[in-house]
């Protein structure tokens, strides 16, 4: 492969700015340079990655953590992104495959290693779920033909209302299960209510309860299961990191701690941004990759918004938020990468996230112990421990005061404590970090609703704010609130949407 390098680029005269260097942004930025676009993204931490970047503690940044993903799904898909820019993922990361993915542990104290090896995976079921045999190799087989289906509608932009009678979409319309949530679709294949949630708690990766997500999300377990899950060598922020210097070297600009105060609009069309100090930069287009209801109801003058003005944003559906925990931790525990630990009651403690939006003391934990894979995110013998736990957002009105984090922080280390073999966890915490459902809203996070908008179906595809984004012109969304959605792969995928959207619109 040719590695494209900032001479090899014909400039094409026309400049970018984008708005946030989270991994939307990033990717955007590293495409839109490979076409010879003059690109400078401008992001108000000190930092790259948004969510997507790193958190340390200890004296000397010892221990370190993800702040948001630790699950790397289609690896592929991110590959594609750097091969875009005539290079090798692998020269930038180590994609470290996990075998087990991860742990799931139930009420009853059953466990499952949840592993890519099909055989593997049938010998676990026939052993803890009898009378299941043979259902993994069938639900393998149906969603991969609705994945081949659906994936390619994913890929598209729907910019138009005529782009929902395309022929994509419509090949894959009878495999939408439309009206069938994702719990429900799981019937069809398994008995037993613990084995549905092995191929249903993924609806937690949209922020949505499985007894609401649509059911053409079943393409999610699949696609663990067909692709694996990976994890990067020193965290998934170095995906970011690596993204950063590809921009670099392709000779576009990133400006850290350089907040954008405004997008300059005329005619209804983008023209450039005002910064946080007053200065303004004129541009040819301008890419947001802020998260979208925060940049609907800061980044505009008033009256340029009328879809998304806040009366219509705050009808809109939104994902959960996150009560997260990064723990420095001076031992290193016999623990899975990933475990996921459900609560006693889950259907209970997912509606009272997403329905009665209040707090449950019988929660969900998600924990990771990365260091047991990874060496490169401790001190030797120690360990980086991330919990997350899956709440309300702001919506429910909680008061997340000090008190309450306190409280409830006790309360998930308690759990931890009880339901993993971390049995003296509390002993060995050395520092920590906390980030509430409030914390993430000052964090622009809009409502704290970290997976952003709901995948419901009113707001997917054409229904979702679309990455030409339809009230300002010369103006396209990357990230998790446009489409195709939350998550790694599709927001890198809509940046290649909407990196081509650009090349179109400015004749490139
Ligand atoms: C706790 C958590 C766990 C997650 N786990 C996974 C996972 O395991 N796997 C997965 O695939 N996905 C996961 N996600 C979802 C998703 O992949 C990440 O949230 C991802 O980082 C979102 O990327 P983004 O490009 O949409 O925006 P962000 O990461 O939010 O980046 C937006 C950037 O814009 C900047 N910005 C905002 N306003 C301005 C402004 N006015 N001026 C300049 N800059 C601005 C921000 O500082 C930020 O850097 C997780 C998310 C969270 C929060």
């Amino acid at each position: 492969m040719n590695k494209l390098t900032e001479t090899d680029i014909r400039k094409n005269g026309k400049k970018v700015v984008v708005v946030g260097a989270g991994p939307g942004g990033l990717t955007a930025a590293m495409l839109l340079c490979a076409k010879g676009f003059d690109v400078t993204v401008y992001e108000k931490e000190n930092q790259v990655g948004g969510r997507n970047a790193p958190l340390s503690l200890g004296r000397n940044n010892e221990y370190v953590f993800d702040t948001g993903p630790t699950f790397l799904m289609m690896t592929p898909i991110l590959r594609e992104m750097f091969d875009a820019t005539g290079r090798r993922l692998e020269d930038y990361c180590k994609v470290v495959p996990l075998d087990p993915m991860y742990r799931l542990s139930f009420p009853d104290g059953k466990v499952m290693d949840i592993t890519p090896d099909q055989n593997r995976m049938e010998a676990q079921i026939s052993r803890n779920f009898p009378g299941n045999e043979g259902a993994l190799k069938q639900f393998m087989k149906r969603e991969g033909v609705r994945f081949e289906k659906m994936y390619p509608c994913l890929q598209k932009d729907y910019s138009s209302w005529t782009s929902m009678v395309s022929k994509p979409l419509l090949k894959a319309l009878p495999h939408l299960a439309l009206g069938k949530t994702l719990f429900e679709n799981l019937g069809g294949y398994f008995k037993d209510e613990y084995l549905k949630m092995c191929f249903t708690f993924q609806a937690k990766y949209l922020g949505m309860s499985p007894w609401e997500c649509p059911a053409a999300f079943t393409i999610i377990p699949f696609i663990e299961h067909h692709y694996g899950i990976d994890h990067v060598e020193g965290g998934l922020s170095e995906i970011s990191e690596a993204m950063k210097r590809v921009v670099c070297e392709l000779g576009g600009r990133i400006e850290l701690g350089k907040g954008v105060r405004k997008v300059i609009t005329g005619g209804r069309r983008a023209k450039g941004i005002v910064l946080n100090d007053g200065t303004e930069v004129m541009a040819d287009a301008v890419v947001l990759n802020a998260d979208f209801g925060h940049a609907m109801t800061t980044l505009f003058d008033p009256g340029v918004i009328r879809k998304y003005n806040v009366d219509r944003l705050e009808k809109k559906k939104f994902s959960c938020s996150t009560f997260m925990l990064y723990l420095a931790v001076d031992k290193l525990y016999d623990e899975p990468h990933h475990h996921v630990v459900f609560a006693d009651n889950y259907r209970a403690n997912i509606e009272d996230i997403a329905r009665h939006k209040r707090l449950s003391q019988d929660m969900s934990i998600y924990v990771r112990n990365a260091s047991v894979t990874d060496p490169k995110l401790a001190p030797k013998g120690h360990s980086a421990l991330y919990v997350l736990v899956p709440v309300a957002n702001q919506f429910s009105g909680i008061d997340w005061s000090e008190a309450l984090v306190k409280q409830y922080r006790d309360a998930v280390i308690t759990r931890i404590e009880q339901k993993t073999s971390m049995k003296d966890l509390s002993k060995h915490i050395t520092a920590e970090i906390i980030i509430s459902p409030k914390d993430w809203e000052s964090r622009a996070v809009y409502r704290g609703a970290t997976f952003n908008l709901g995948h419901t179906v009113d707001q997917m595809l054409y229904l979702r704010p679309r990455n030409r984004f339809e009230e300002v012109k010369h103006c396209y969304l990357v990230g998790g609130g446009t489409h195709p959605g939350s998550g790694l792969p599709t927001i890198y995928e809509s940046a290649r949407i909407s990196a081509g959207l650009v090349c179109q619109d400015l004749g490139i």
